[in-house]
């Protein structure tokens, strides 16, 4: 029997579903110990065994469901039988209840793009900075970004061992951002989050013209926009390339659902059609609110430096 629900639904009911076995995957690789470190382009480009068996997860799971989904992942991964082990075939049917937004409900599963970041922040997660780390993916429609889930494998860890360890973020444009506590920053504070890894002196020219109040320098683009909808942080400033359309899909549809905006340091929406370069060259610029104090001071020399 055909299902009543919407391909947009199911996808992102299942995709809840497939996003929390790739957080139980991400623990798992870590309590055995052998993190199978690979480096990609640089020493702090990094590639693991949970990157590339979650993304295996991911991929192939979406892909049995929904043949006709263009799907782009991160890792570069030979073509090889994925483990039955790593499907994952549920749907999570709280997602199922809920409305899809009469504006997605005639999509058709050829038209949808999701990109997978099958870990995001893994020199963190190399280093035990295991709270930076999030599983992504995130869903285009028309080269915009629409639905998104966030799953952190390690939220709560530094709680103690009765805290629930992991949790899921969702969320649909036209229907709101789930699974988490909205909280503002405190007001009046401009405290800017950015990279720990992969800082440079664009980055650095930017942030200080800012005036900042504070700066925290975190791994991930996933954990930073949970920084912002959890009030730890008023902007995300990343003024230089090395972020990608995986990085940025799923985040910013959950800050873009509760009314933030995310875009690259010139201002510009970003865009997530297949044909698109995968690089965000001009940079990340992301707040909840109180966007254009962060982009007024963008400065010229950053902007010139940095092309889109
Ligand atoms: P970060 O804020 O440093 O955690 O970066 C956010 C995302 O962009 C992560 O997935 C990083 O791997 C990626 N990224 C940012 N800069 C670079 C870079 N220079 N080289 C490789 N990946 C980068
Ligand atoms: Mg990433
Ligand atoms: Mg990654």
């Amino acid at each position: 029997m055909a299902s009543s629900h919407t391909v947009l639904m199911r996808l992102v009911a299942s995709s809840y579903a497939i996003a929390q076995k790739a957080g139980m995957i991400v623990r798992r690789v870590i309590a055995e110990g052998d993190l199978g470190i690979v480096e990609k382009t640089s020493a702090t480009d990094l590639q693991t065994k949970a990157d590339r068996l979650v993304q295996m997860s991911i991929c192939s799971s979406l892909a049995r469901k929904f043949p006709k989904l263009t799907i782009i992942g991160e890792e570069d991964l030979p073509s090889e039988e994925v483990d039955q082990e790593l499907i994952e075939d549920g749907q999570w049917e709280e997602i199922l209840r809920q409305p899809c937004p009469s504006q997605y409900s005639r999509i058709k599963e050829e038209d949808l793009v999701v990109w997978v970041d099958p870990l995001d922040g893994t020199k963190e997660y190399t280093e035990g900075l295991l709270d930076n780390v999030t599983v992504l993916i995130g869903i285009a429609y028309e080269g915009k970004a629409i639905a998104g889930i966030i799953n952190q494998p390690y939220y709560n860890y530094q709680a103690g061992p009765d805290a629930v360890l992991g949790r899921t973020i969702w969320g649909v444009l036209g229907l709101g951002a789930f699974g988490f506590q909205l909280k503002e920053a405190p007001a009046g504070k401009h405290i800017i989050t950015t990279t720990r890894s992969h800082s440079n002196k664009l980055v650095t020219d930017c942030i200080s013209a800012m005036n900042p109040d504070d700066v925290l320098r975190v791994g991930g683009a996933g954990n930073k926009i949970i920084q912002l909808i959890e009030g730890k942080a008023s902007a995300y400033v990343f003024a230089s390339p090395g972020c990608k359309k995986w990085d940025t899909c799923a985040p910013e549809v959950i800050l873009h659902a509760v009314g933030g905006k995310l875009t690259d340091v010139h201002g510009n929406a970003l865009q997530y059609n297949k044909e698109v370069k995968h690089m965000n060259s001009a940079g990340v610029l992301a707040t909840l609110r109180n966007y254009d104090y962060y982009a007024s001071r963008v400065p010229e020399s950053v902007k010139k430096a940095l092309v889109p």
